[in-house]
């Protein structure tokens, strides 16, 4: 089974593609099944997942679905709210200030 969900951010659409399911054992020990999406990250476009319950299907009510970049690249807090507070045409550049800090920050590791 392949689904795909489109999901509309500030940036623009995502695309999430179910790749699986994962096992997972609730906190009260029972035994379920997880479905595991896959999008592109949009600070580094690799992939990475997150989980959802198995009948998850829509976006709206799914918070795992905002989630628009990998672990490594996750937006702290402040960065955020700089670009939610941040007027609708400034976004994209703010956004790409954060990204370039992002990545070279890394590059100096
Ligand atoms: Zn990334």
């Amino acid at each position: 089974m392949i689904e795909v969900l489109t999901v509309e951010g500030w940036n623009g659409e995502r695309q999430w593609r179910r790749v699986g399911e994962v096992d997972h054992v609730t906190r009260d020990g029972r035994s379920v099944k997880l479905a595991q999406w896959e999008s592109a990250c949009t600070i580094c476009g690799g992939p990475f997942h997150v989980t959802t319950p198995a009948a998850a299907c829509s976006v709206e009510r799914t918070k795992s679905f905002t989630v628009a970049t990998c672990p490594a690249h996750r937006l702290t807090q402040s960065e955020r709210a700089k670009i939610r507070y941040s007027p609708k045409q400034l976004r994209a550049d703010v956004f790409e200030s954060i990204k370039r800090a992002k990545l070279a920050s890394e590059a100096t590791q």
